[in-house]
């Protein structure tokens, strides 16, 4: 419907431009089952001419905002600022889609060209005094305004967003802000140019197949490929790459080789060479203190945190020392079991960063005895999606109807209807699971339509789940491994989380802090091991029978595997990104002098090496994750500590509790900030315990 309304607008403005639409889908009324993408009639060029009659239009659309006669209220401003930009989201989403899961060079091509154009069409707004002006407004009287809730945090959401970015500041302070976002492009771009250099430029060539010794077949053979493809014939290459570098790790007899490999991935962007990241990362970090301090804040961990869950860099400290003093005492422990491996084998040597993935194998085989394949068998791709139905079903009474004749961009692709609990249409879902060429790798869940509200009337979500899973092979069905299995569960309760979500603006309903989005889909994870569950979905593809319960023992006892070093290794990193953008350490006069100053402040051993160090940190590099590599705990700090609720009930799919999760954690964001959703579900704020207690940490 509301294509129609578009095109009548796009009709109004120039014949061209309907005359455009007519051929273009992008640009028509969709007229599919549920109103999914024409993956069928969509082809590369559309895009383009779709993309820039989009922009055209949200361009339009806020110009009328701007130019109207009115006093600015709720209504003609912030309301109408929201619901601008439909189709150009529309077009974005769609073209993210396919051209994550399913590109081509044209379709990469079109990424190139409409990347800067978009940027300058979001700066055009983001900058635009005029529209802010407006907004000030609007907000300055908010308190006489009598909105709801949700409209009161639409309006609150909107001003802080043109605020955070200066709009509020003075000109000449707003010009300064302007020069050091540039600068801080430049120099992440740089730092991460750096790191790929770093990355690519190191290669542990071995030409004595005698020291292979150790290593698995398959890692021999991954590396003869890697060194026929870098153009040396009957050699072996290993790299920087965590697929290859970590296997040499864990199995490589030569110890030596293993202290050359992990040296250099430790020492990336830090070896005085062109590459060097050292200063670049000090410019950075100057940088973003000097643009917080414009901002009105103490630091950049003030101003990044001040808009997350946890709302200070004092709660965030707090909470990574938590975990930190366990993690670091189980980590000791871990250090003492593997020496005692290495004097019993009369090593006379003391253990280093670089023999800790080789005597955790060790360790693994010893105590925990579990072999990938001996699981395989149960974890079909079928099973494994029909135990995630099952449990969906259990808790929110969701039924899923496979749609064939909605059209897909690969015939690999299933969209299923989803059903809600009283048989109402609840979205559709596409289910993405094998790798190919042109889908990138990992896995995500997207939405190719928000679910929203027009005129009083809910206009389903369209999501996605995009995998990279093992495909089958000859007569087997597609084994997953246990990796495979939670990722498949983790994805899901993201798709959950964008099937339920139920508010009636853009920008408050999709949109939830970075320390929170991982809740809906890690806590989806926790049930993947149940075995009441495991003896329901994880059936022997050959026999139907169900998983024993040896196998299941083995799976629960694996988690606590080497969850000392795994904590220790992420907290470091954590705590060392917090420290740079806090300032905290006040003493250092170079990057590696701050880094040991850190570690010293936390007690950390010498046989743990941050997870990224300094120079090599890729995710505090942009501004994605810059005092905010915490994250990843925090949500499971959450997610433990949601799921142990269920688990205190007695009863996995506790009816209450999983309608509580699906209010206040999945459908009501517009509504409440993270931590007042999160106490409204569980009655408290998270506590640690549960997390502590999963993990062996206590
Ligand atoms: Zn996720």
């Amino acid at each position: 419907m509301k294509k129609l309304i578009y095109l009548l607008i796009a009709f109004s403005m120039t014949l061209f431009s309907c005359r455009q639409s007519q051929d273009n889908p992008l640009l028509a009324d969709f007229n599919t089952p549920f109103g999914a993408p024409p993956f069928d009639k969509i082809q590369n060029e559309h895009f383009m001419p779709a993309y820039e009659e989009a922009m055209r239009m949200h361009k339009a659309e806020i110009e009328a905002i701007v130019n109207q006669p009115e006093t600015p209220d709720f209504a003609n401003t912030i309301e109408a600022y929201d619901n601008a930009g439909e189709l150009l989201s529309q077009i974005s989403s769609i073209f993210g889609g396919l051209n994550g899961a399913n590109t081509n060079p044209e379709l990469q091509q079109i990424a190139k060209e409409s990347t800067p154009l978009l940027t300058a069409h979001r700066n055009d707004i983001r900058f635009n005094e005029k529209l802010f002006d407006r907004i000030r407004q609007v907000f300055d009287k908010r308190n006489e305004l009598n909105l709801n809730q949700e409209q009161t945090r639409l309006l609150e959401k909107v001003y802080d967003d043109f605020a955070r970015n200066g709009a509020a500041l003075p000109e000449n302070q707003r010009n300064e802000l302007k020069e050091i976002n540039q600068r801080i492009s430049m120099v992440s771009l740089q730092l991460s140019q750096n790191l790929l250099a770093e990355n690519n430029g190191f290669k542990l060539i071995i030409d004595n197949k005698d020291d292979l010794a150790g290593l698995p077949e398959d890692v021999i053979s991954a590396a003869a490929e890697e060194a026929r493809s870098a153009g040396h014939e009957e050699k072996w290459v290993f790299t920087l790459a965590k697929p290859s570098w970590t296997p040499f790790l864990q199995f490589s007899q030569r110890r030596d080789l293993r202290e050359k490999l992990y040296r250099a991935y430790t020492m990336r962007g830090n070896n005085n060479n062109e590459n060097d990241n050292k200063a670049l990362f000090t410019e950075l970090i100057s940088l973003r203190q000097k643009m917080a301090e414009l901002l009105g804040y103490e630091n950049y961990a003030e101003y990044f945190i001040s808009d997350q869950m946890a709302g200070t860099p004092k709660n965030v400290y707090d909470f990574l020392y938590q975990v930190w003093e366990p993690a670091l005492a189980k980590a000791i422990g871990e250090r003492n079991e593997m020496q005692a491996i290495i004097d019993r084998e009369n090593g006379d040597f003391k253990l280093e960063s670089w023999d800790w993935w080789y005597y955790a194998e060790k360790v693994r085989t010893e105590k925990y005895n579990l072999n990938g394949d001996e699981l395989k068998p149960y974890f079909t791709l079928d099973n494994v999606r029909n135990g995630i139905f099952t449990l969906t079903n259990n808790l929110y009474g969701l039924t899923f109807i496979h749609r064939q004749e909605v059209p897909v961009y690969h015939p690999e692709v299933q969209a299923y209807e989803v059903l809600d609990k009283n048989g109402s249409h609840l979205g559709l879902l596409y289910i993405d699971p094998h790798p190919r060429p042109g889908k990138r790798s990992g896995a995500w869940c997207g939405t190719y339509r928000s679910g929203s509200w027009k005129n009083g009337e809910k206009i389903a979500p369209i999501v996605t789940i995009v995998m990279n899973f093992t495909r089958p092979a000859g007569d087997q069905p597609a084994l997953l491994s246990w990796d495979e299995t939670t990722t498949f569960f983790h994805e899901f309760g993201h798709a959950l989380h964008n099937l339920f979500a139920n508010g009636h603006y853009k920008r408050t309903s999709r949109s939830v802090p970075r320390d929170f989005v991982e809740l809906p889909s890690q806590i989806l994870e926790n049930w993947a091991g149940e075995p009441e569950l495991l003896k329901k979905y994880a059936l022997h593809y050959k026999t139907g029978e169900p998983i024993p319960d040896e196998l299941i023992l083995k799976l629960t006892n694996s988690k606590y595997f080497n969850q000392g070093f795994d904590n220790v290794e992420y907290l470091a990193a954590a705590i060392l990104d917090l420290d740079w953008h806090t300032g905290i350490i006040t003493t250092a006069t170079d990057v590696n002098e701050f880094e040991k100053a850190t570690l010293d402040r936390i007690g950390m051993i010498p046989e743990i090496v941050p997870r990224y160090r300094t120079t090599n940190f890729g995710h505090i590099f942009g501004s994605g994750y810059a005092a905010g590599y915490y994250v990843y705990r925090w949500a499971g700090v959450l997610d433990a500590d949601a799921f142990y609720a269920f688990k205190e009930s007695g009863d996995l799919y506790n009816q209450e509790l999983a309608s509580k999760f699906r209010k206040f954690i999945l459908a009501e964001n517009a509504l409440w900030e993270g931590m007042e959703a999160y106490v409204k579900f569980r009655g408290h704020e998270p506590s640690i315990e549960p997390f502590l207690e999963r993990s062996g940490l206590k």
